[in-house]
């Protein structure tokens, strides 16, 4: 990709406007790294066309990522460290994702059939359609699955959903399901309401997911994904922020 030279426009902590030599293919921490900033940088924030960003979640995106260009004025910030922030101020948000909304529970039976990129195993799997027309999957809903751990799915989704024959990434990933497992999934829709879910799947016969059809814009989605033999996730009664 061609790399240009623009001059960003930035607004530093104590409020002066300056102006950046920098290139389009450069990263955020580039950017930052050519001025002088005496702030630890993993607390900043930066305001850029009207979102905000934590410089510590989005420091390797470049400035053509980030779509900044001459026009852009970037504004720097501090984290707040207490107090409730205003929703449209929310320092984590990001560009909402596409993705299941999470409200109907289904469970499938298993098929005796055996094809190749219908299978599952134990812990999460998603969902998707292989696009690469050289693959015996293409445009075919295929299911990878990433077992057990901690998920983080608007990362998941870019980096580690791959067509199970292939390996190319799949396109429309927008569900996921669970065998043998327990799980915590908590998230927070684009309109700033909160989803927690604690579920298990502990039937041999059958795969647990989510009804198709219906989705959700999303801010976030964790999801922690475990074997049924370890300790149980409990439903807590408080409605503590954790
Ligand atoms: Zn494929």
């Amino acid at each position: 990709m061609m790399s240009e030279e623009i001059c960003v426009q930035l607004k530093t902590l104590q409020g002066e406007i300056i102006y950046v030599q920098s290139h389009s293919n450069e990263t955020l921490l580039d950017l930052i790294n050519k001025i002088n900033i005496q702030e630890d940088i993993n607390s900043l924030y930066l305001t850029i066309n009207d979102n905000i960003f934590s410089l510590e979640d989005s420091s390797y995106k470049t400035l053509s990522e980030m779509q900044i260009d001459q026009y852009s004025l970037i504004v720097l910030s501090k984290s707040q460290l207490c107090g409730t922030v205003p929703f449209t101020m929310n320092p984590f948000l990001m560009n909402p994702f596409n993705f299941n909304s999470l409200d109907t529970k289904i469970k499938l039976e298993f098929s005796k059939g055996n094809c190749k990129w219908r299978i599952v195993g134990e812990g999460i799997s998603f969902i998707g359609i292989c696009n690469s027309n050289l693959c015996e999957a293409y445009t075919q809903h295929a299911y990878f699955t990433l077992g057990f751990g901690e998920f983080d799915i608007r990362s998941t989704l870019q980096n580690k959903v791959v067509c199970p024959l292939c390996k190319k990434n799949m396109i429309s990933v927008e569900n996921f399901g669970f065998y043998m497992a327990q799980w915590k999934i908590k998230g927070t829709t684009a309109e700033g309401k909160e989803v927690k879910i604690i579920d298990k799947a502990s039937e041999r016969g059958y795969y647990t997911t989510f009804k198709e059809g219906s989705s959700a814009q999303w801010q976030r989605i964790k999801v922690i994904v475990e074997q049924l033999d370890k300790p149980e996730f409990v439903v807590k009664k408080s409605k503590a922020l954790d």
